[in-house]
């Protein structure tokens, strides 16, 4: 356990997908005046250096979000929001720093809206209080060394009756799998109108293949709206890299689940899924889909 550092795949397409997701749900869920709880379960180090080591050892965000910069043309609302929101931590032209989704749900938060970080990984959550510590944000965000399954289960529901769930794992451990499940069935019991959404690898793995399906039964049996986005950029099987290429074949498609989701995501996600599939896509495999239900 605690091999993954997010460090490594910072802004790459599985980001692009879930930062999307986060910010066009956060954008309409802040339209209302009431205050919101964003819990982020599994939160990691918060930002993070493009040019730094970890990135460069990976190169993973010169196919993920240098992509999106360099598109040619017009982006769709979705994806040029979120293009917005990484370039605001940045100066210039050039994109050196990547905000993590605390920091993501943090510059779009209101001051009396709150913001619950989980992190287990000794170091990254060192990085992430620290990190936190400079945005001088008070009570807005508080940085919690625990479990993030379990900690979000205790703080639902909220005393201001509004939640974002999100829910990210490294899923180094299967057991990652049924842990989201378990505490989304008990999250929807406490707090039955709450937003969930879930980011998962899509890799060959009956775990990895199952949940989805899981997550579908559970919402629909509840009679909960959802969402189910995926993007691929590129088959499953790989080419092993060329000779000097120190990359790893890496993650080839994720998705993200959303239970309870604003109802303006669908359209949002209906244009900015495809544009994403073909500015990162990676060989012919490369696609999306979006399917909805439930409610
Ligand atoms: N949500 C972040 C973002 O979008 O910027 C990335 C999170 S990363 C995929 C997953 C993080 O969860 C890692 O930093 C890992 O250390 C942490 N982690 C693993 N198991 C955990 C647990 N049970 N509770 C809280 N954090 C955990």
């Amino acid at each position: 356990m605690f091999s993954y550092r997010h460090a490594f795949h910072a802004g790459n397409h599985a980001d692009v997908l879930k930062h999307t997701v986060l910010i066009a749900t956060l954008q309409h869920v802040l339209l209302k005046e009431a205050a919101l709880m964003v819990l982020d379960t599994h939160a990691g180090a918060g930002l993070y250096r493009l040019d730094g080591d970890y990135a460069n050892t990976s190169g993973e965000s010169a196919d993920g979000i240098a992509r999106v910069l360099a598109a040619p043309g017009p982006l769709a609302p979705a994806l040029q929001a979120y293009v917005d929101t990484v370039r605001g931590f940045n100066q210039g032209q050039q994109v050196r720093v990547y905000p993590g989704s605390p920091f993501i749900a943090q510059r779009l938060l209101r001051a009396h809206d709150r913001l619950k970080l989980f992190e287990l990984h000794p170091s990254d959550a060192r990085a992430l209080e620290r990190n936190v510590e400079q945005l001088d944000a008070g009570r807005q965000v508080a940085v919690l060394r625990e479990d993030g399954f379990e900690g979000a289960r205790k703080l639902l529901p909220p005393a201001a009756r509004r939640a974002l769930v999100l829910c990210d794992p490294s899923y180094e451990i299967k057991t990652d799998y049924g842990r989201v499940q378990d505490m989304l069935q008990d999250a929807l019991k406490r707090f039955a109108t709450g937003t969930y959404a879930v980011w998962y690898p899509i890799i060959p793995r009956p775990e990895a293949h199952d949940l989805p399906r899981r997550l579908k039964t559970l919402a629909t049996k509840l009679g909960k709206p959802w969402l189910h986005a995926t993007l691929t950029v590129k088959g499953s099987k790989m080419a092993p890299p060329a000779a000097g290429d120190s990359r790893r074949p890496g993650l080839p498609a994720s998705g993200m689940f959303v239970i309870n989701p604003p109802y303006t995501l669908q359209a949002a996600l209906r244009e900015a899924l495809p544009q994403m599939a073909e500015l990162l896509a990676q060989d012919r495999h490369a696609g999306h889909t979006l399917e909805a239900g439930g409610g």
